[in-house]
């Protein structure tokens, strides 16, 4: 039997080879030619493209260790089916400047399916979406929280997409959040070519987290495994939580912000979640819970203003 030939960026990709390619992005003002690598395994066997993205946001850390160290320990070395494309860095510009966005302040991930004319994150995201996402079967999109916010380890899927669930399950995240897609985003343009995206989320951005990465790159050999792509591997059931709803609580007043909770811990309606303080008075305000839930997003900063969301809770 003929195997289907498969191109990426211009190279083939022969079955049963490994490739480490550059997409090239941008040039610098310096003419230095931004490139991004993308890692390819293909098994002899043909089976699902796979594609493991990280760092669409540059300062979100955890993703990009979690590509890198499932690559570094041949996680997908020994393929018995299908491709594995892998891609651990995507904002090459934000990593460098400690950023989530382009320098010019704009998101890649605001900006699918892009164009060729358009802003820099709009050009990033359209190499993404012309090379790329037309080879792609499945894939998860690896994120952490937003500057201090910490994130449990956890998957976010698209409630309208019927793959997503299942695919959530054998990834074994603990927890599992049906959330609504944002427009322009890598996952949008994925539920318009019908590609099942995950988006993992865990820990926080500019911060390692031993915790999210291992639960990560546990997720990606439970898929590969669940997929028929490796072999010999003993995934670790977990019950799987999953979340309907959510609110954020916010901060009613500026302060010191001290949390008497932590990050997986059930809260009943009127639970006492933590206290803020003033630096000038004896004023001490409390902060309680709304509903009963799960803290799966919490605040680390310990100075905080009005309207700063402290705790993600979901039901
Ligand atoms: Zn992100």
């Amino acid at each position: 039997m003929t195997k289907k030939k498969m191109f990426i960026l211009g190279q083939e990709i022969i079955p049963g080879k490994g490739y480490q390619l550059n997409m090239d992005v941008a040039k610098l003002h310096t003419h230095t030619p931004v490139q991004v690598p993308v890692f390819v395994e293909r098994a002899i066997v043909d089976g699902p493209v796979l594609l493991l993205m990280a760092g669409v946001h540059g300062d979100e850390i955890n993703g990009v260790e979690t590509v890198r160290k499932s690559i570094n320990t041949g996680a997908f070395d020994n393929l018995t089916a299908g491709t594995v494309i892998a891609i651990p860095l995507l904002n090459v510009y934000g990593f460098i400047n400690y950023s989530r966005d382009l320098p010019d302040g704009k998101d890649i991930n605001r900006s699918f399916p892009g164009s060729l004319k358009g802003s820099l994150a709009s050009r990033v995201a359209n190499t993404l979406t012309q090379h790329i996402l037309p080879l792609v079967d499945l894939g998860v999109d690896f994120h952490t929280g937003g500057k201090s916010i910490h994130n449990v380890p956890q998957l976010r899927i698209d409630p309208t997409m019927e793959e997503a669930l299942p695919l959530a399950q054998k990834f074994g995240a603990r927890l599992i959040i049906k959330s609504s897609l944002i427009p322009r985003s890598l996952r949008k343009e994925c539920n318009r070519r019908k590609i099942p995206m995950l988006v993992f989320e865990g820990g926080e951005s500019l911060r390692l987290d031993e915790e999210s990465i291992a639960e990560g790159r546990a997720g990606i050999l439970n898929l590969l495994f669940a997929y028929g792509m490796i072999e010999g591997h003993e995934p670790i059931p977990f019950e799987n939580k999953i979340i309907v709803d959510n609110h954020w609580i916010r901060a009613s007043f500026a302060g010191v912000f001290e949390s008497y909770k932590k990050p997986n811990d059930f809260v009943e309606r009127g639970d006492l979640l933590g206290q803020i303080s003033t630096p000038y008075d004896k004023t001490v305000k409390k902060v309680k819970a709304r509903k009963k839930g799960v803290i799966f997003g919490i605040n680390n900063n310990p100075v905080v203003n009005q309207g700063d969301a402290l705790y993600h809770i979901g039901f």
